[in-house]
């Protein structure tokens, strides 16, 4: 395949609803379009999905040959990484070098679950009981987890290789058959990952590719009355409606992740260096569409204003441009509705009094990107830049006295994606740890993950667990069994 054949194969594929448009985010472009799946399609691939669940298609393979075609899929990741990271750049304005990063992250989630497949297991008892019956007597008990039948497999744009791989990773590798939607801006990788899927032997019928609008495809999968299990990656406001969905169907197994206003804590003992560099790199990069990073921080008020000044620098050196721009560290935002929205924001603050240290525009070329932006001066009570999620490169800086007073400004959000602190001082930072509420936390280093490690989200930020462990738990489901001995 090359980008020439993605782009005309996915204008191809027939559909019932409406076209939609997909857009080069660098030079406002249409590049190609593809027709929404509509109602049909989707029920479609929900039945072939819950065919090869109840035929066991692919449960049923032994767990060591599910293990070697996901070990394939990652090494054909490998081999097709250059055309995954064409597209990623054409579709998402992603610089090169960050997109083929994320596609080497993708094939690694395949290797980590091809390793799960093998040591899914439960757990076994001898147990002298009656349970209600109140007679006495010798049972063996056991637990066996059991993949659930049609997984609905949800994300967004703002990373569609890892997003595609971290969910069908841990997903087949449970023994699930699926049907996924990317996102309506970047659906492109998804058609080469699905055949990449096929290739390495995933028997046909168990990932089930549709695209299309979230509120067409996206809301019927959700509210689908055989789809047993939703995982969703978005915002908080469609995980409310997948909850919703859920409610009203068949109460299919949710879980979300979700937004993120991550709190960035600089104390003033900490190498100032390294965390202003680091906290500047990680609130602006992909120009500030990445769940976990830190929009918020704050800074011991000694270091207050050189922190400030510092951000400032880091903003007005990030060299925004496209995949063909020599250099560029900071693609564009996704689409002409996330730059409003983000432009709305900026005039919000505006309104609201908030300084804007640096940034605050758009720039003067073509493409959806925004100038990387300090805001200082903000209330925390009353301002929407501060307390709700923006996706867009737009970063608060408050100043704090206190430990106390930092703990409770981290914590004055809906949110509880991630958080970070940055001090010499190891007993508080193992203090914070626990004391902010968030998911994942950084000591003196920002932006960490690893496939071997939980990611989730606290409070507004989700359900469940996505990578380690609780990554493939979260798509199996516990029976246990009583033997009368
Ligand atoms: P979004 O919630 O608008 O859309 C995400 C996906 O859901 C898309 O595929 C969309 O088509 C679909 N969708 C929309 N409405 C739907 C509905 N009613 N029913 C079912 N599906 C529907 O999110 P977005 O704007 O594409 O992405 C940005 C958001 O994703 C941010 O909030 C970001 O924090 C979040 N995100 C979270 C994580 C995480 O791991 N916590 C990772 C990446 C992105």
């Amino acid at each position: 395949m090359t980008v020439q054949s993605v782009l005309d194969e996915i204008r191809g594929i027939p559909g019932t609803g409406d076209v939609i448009p997909i857009v080069d985010p660098v030079t406002e472009e249409p590049i190609t379009e593809f027709t929404d799946a509509g109602p049909d399609a989707i029920n479609a691939a929900v039945a072939r999905a819950k065919e090869t669940a109840d035929a066991k298609v692919w449960s049923g393979m032994a767990d060591y040959e599910r293990a070697k075609v996901l070990w394939k899929v990652a090494d054909l990741i490998d081999e097709n990484a250059e055309l995954l990271a064409d597209l990623e750049s054409l579709n998402t304005g992603i610089p090169p070098i960050q997109a083929q990063t994320i596609t080497k992250v993708g094939s690694e989630w395949f290797r980590y679950y091809a390793g799960w497949c093998t040591k899914i297991d439960g757990i076994a008892r001898d147990v002298n009981t009656g349970g209600l019956t109140g007679v006495e007597s010798h049972m063996h008990a056991y637990t066996l987890r059991e993949p659930y039948g049609v997984v609905g497999l949800i994300f967004p744009w703002n990373g569609p290789v890892f997003n595609f791989c971290a969910k069908l990773a841990p997903a087949l590798a449970a023994g699930s058959s699926t049907v996924v939607k990317p996102a309506e801006e970047t659906p492109l990788s998804a058609l080469v990952l699905t055949r990449i899927l096929s290739e390495a032997g995933v028997p046909d019928g168990v990932v089930n590719l549709v695209n299309g609008y979230g509120h067409t495809a996206g809301a019927q999968i959700t509210a689908h009355p055989d789809v047993e299990k939703v995982a969703f990656t978005g915002s908080t406001e469609v995980g409310r409606e997948i909850v919703q969905a859920s409610a009203v169907s068949n109460l299919n197994k949710v879980t979300l992740e979700l937004g993120g206003k991550s709190p960035v804590l600089i104390f003033d003992d900490a190498d100032l260096d390294t965390a202003i560099a680091m906290a500047g790199f990680g609130c602006f990069l992909h120009s500030g569409q990445v769940c976990m990073l830190g929009s918020r921080i704050f800074a011991q008020r000694s270091v207050y204003e050189r922190v400030v000044e510092g951000i400032s620098v880091v903003a007005n050196n990030l060299l925004l441009g496209g995949p063909q721009d020599e250099g560029a560290m900071i693609g564009p935002l996704i689409s002409e509705k996330q730059l409003k929205r983000v432009m709305g924001y900026l005039e919000q603050g505006r309104s609201e009094g908030v300084d804007l240290v640096t940034g605050g525009h758009r720039l003067d070329r073509k493409g959806y990107f925004v100038h990387p932006t300090v805001a200082t001066n903000v209330n925390p009570s009353t301002s929407r830049l501060f307390q709700e999620e923006i996706f867009g490169p737009i970063v608060t800086v408050l100043p704090f006295d206190t430990e106390e007073e930092a703990i409770a400004l981290a914590n004055d959000t809906a949110y509880g994606l991630a958080g970070t602190v940055w001090t010499s001082n190891l007993a508080r930072a193992h203090r914070l740890a626990k004391e902010i509420k968030a998911g994942t936390i950084g000591l003196n280093c920002q932006l960490q993950f690893d496939h071997s490690m939980p990611f989730g989200g606290y409070k507004q930020s989700g359900w469940g667990y996505e990578a380690g462990k609780a990554g493939i738990e979260t798509y199996l489901q516990s029976k246990t069994v009583w033997a009368q001995m």
